[in-house]
């Protein structure tokens, strides 16, 4: 049984580490990282980095591969390969499980302002502040490059690229984050709003505790849906008894 993840979350690794321990017989698992980061963090078994070439090179990996479930544990923003999972699952009629942590939800003293997308999120800012912590990534930065009277701390796990804020300065960083460095980098940039992704987990969210203990106003941009029909578990467990599930309902080698 082979059982394709595609990953690039602490999730997805997670999920690996669980069925490496879990040691189903006859079970081997691939794990699908885009490529994105020059030294992404691998997880345990098989990787593979790279496009597939849309949802038909997806379905073609499947069948080529001889994949019996796919698993889409992507990060909650990374909508295209998503919807080209639940594309290819269709054409490949391979069973497709979506991995998805939940959003963050808002406690007393947050002051948040959701947006729908990151050019809804740059519209809302100048009423909202000058000096901006921004760490939506650096695939979103062209949506903020037209504001010249903010200033933005950008944090990515590498050096943003492409179109940006005239006024910026990069700080290059990868999750988890502490509250205690949270609040030092508030601090020491005099940040008067946070811009955030509502990408869920505890490994970023320190940076909304920070913003609600100084009184930041928060933007944060709403997270696209799971494609329509796709079955969503919360979490790495879940995805575990979904494969067992499966694994146990395997035909036998000798059709018994
Ligand atoms: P995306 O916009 O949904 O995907 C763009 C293209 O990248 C896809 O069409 C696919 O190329 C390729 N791709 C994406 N994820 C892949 C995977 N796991 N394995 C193989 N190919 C993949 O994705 P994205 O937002 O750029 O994110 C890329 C990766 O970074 C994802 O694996 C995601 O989990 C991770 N990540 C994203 C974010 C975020 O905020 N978006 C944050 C943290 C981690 P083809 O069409 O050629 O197959």
């Amino acid at each position: 049984m082979h059982v394709l993840i595609l990953g690039g979350t602490a999730e997805a690794r997670r999920l690996a580490e669980l069925l490496a321990a879990d040691a189903l017989p006859g079970l081997r698992v691939t794990n699908s990282l885009a490529g994105r980061v020059a030294a992404p963090r691998l997880p345990s078994g098989e990787a593979r980095v790279g496009g597939f070439g849309g949802a038909d090179g997806l379905a073609g990996w499947l069948r080529e591969h001889g994949a019996d479930l796919l698993i889409d544990a992507t990060h909650p923003f990374a909508g295209t390969i998503s919807h080209n999972a639940a594309r290819a699952a269709a054409t490949a009629h391979v069973p497709l499980l979506a991995l998805r942590r939940p959003g963050w939800v808002p406690v007393e003293g947050d002051r948040w302002h959701e947006a729908g997308s990151p050019e809804e999120a740059a519209a809302l800012l100048p009423g909202l502040g000058r000096r901006v912590f921004l760490t939506t990534g650096r695939k979103d930065l062209a949506a903020f490059a037209e504001l010249r009277d903010q200033w933005f701390l950008v944090r990515s796990v590498d050096a943003p690229a492409g179109p940006h804020p005239a006024r910026m300065e990069t700080l290059l960083d990868r999750g988890p984050f502490t509250l205690d460095g949270e609040r030092e980098v508030l601090r020491r940039h005099r940040i008067d709003v946070l811009v955030t992704k509502d990408s869920g987990g505890a490994a970023t969210a320190p940076k909304l505790t920070a913003a609600r203990e100084a009184g930041l106003p928060v933007v944060l941009v709403r997270r696209p849906p799971v494609p329509a029909g796709v079955r969503a578990v919360a979490g790495p467990e879940q995805a575990l008894r979904w494969v067992r599930d499966a694994h146990a309902r395997r035909p036998l080698p000798d059709g018994g």
